[in-house]
């Protein structure tokens, strides 16, 4: 994320604690500040904090938890990234089996993945993080 990217995020991030707080610029995770400059200033150390965060797990494998070394290439997978190669393969799998749409798991894999029959599929993913899959990729080029 460069140095601009995380300027607007923070402000993105800041907007989101208002909207979580009913629009109110006086609360911030639902405490009251009577003066709008405390306030303010809680929610930038906030946001800050939810940056810091990103930042960090962008540099961990959402599926395996390693971290990617230097120039690794990367898969962008639900708004975290993956290791291309065996990570990909596998959470696509998983992704495959939930979508109910081609199965090319072993029986006793397809098993194991049976409490997820009635788990969300793409679209439904997508439409909860109000992106698509293919606008995350072009996000991470
Ligand atoms: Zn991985």
């Amino acid at each position: 994320m460069t140095e601009e990217q995380q300027a607007d995020r923070l402000l993105e991030l800041e907007a989101g604690i208002i909207e979580q707080n009913y629009g109110s610029y006086h609360h911030v995770q639902g405490r009251h500040y009577r003066n709008l400059d405390d306030a303010a200033r809680e929610r930038r150390r906030l946001a800050e904090m939810y940056l810091r965060e990103e930042i960090r797990l962008e540099g961990i494998c959402a599926w395996c938890d390693r971290p990617f070394d230097e120039d690794e290439q990367k898969t962008p997978a639900a708004g975290r990234f993956i290791h291309t190669g065996k990570c990909t393969d596998e959470f696509n799998a998983l992704c495959t089996s939930v979508g109910g749409r081609t199965l090319d798991l072993a029986p006793d894999e397809l098993r194991a993945f049976d409490a997820w029959s009635n788990s969300p599929t793409d679209s439904d993913i997508e439409s909860s993080l109000g992106r698509t899959f293919e606008a995350s990729a072009r996000e991470a080029r």
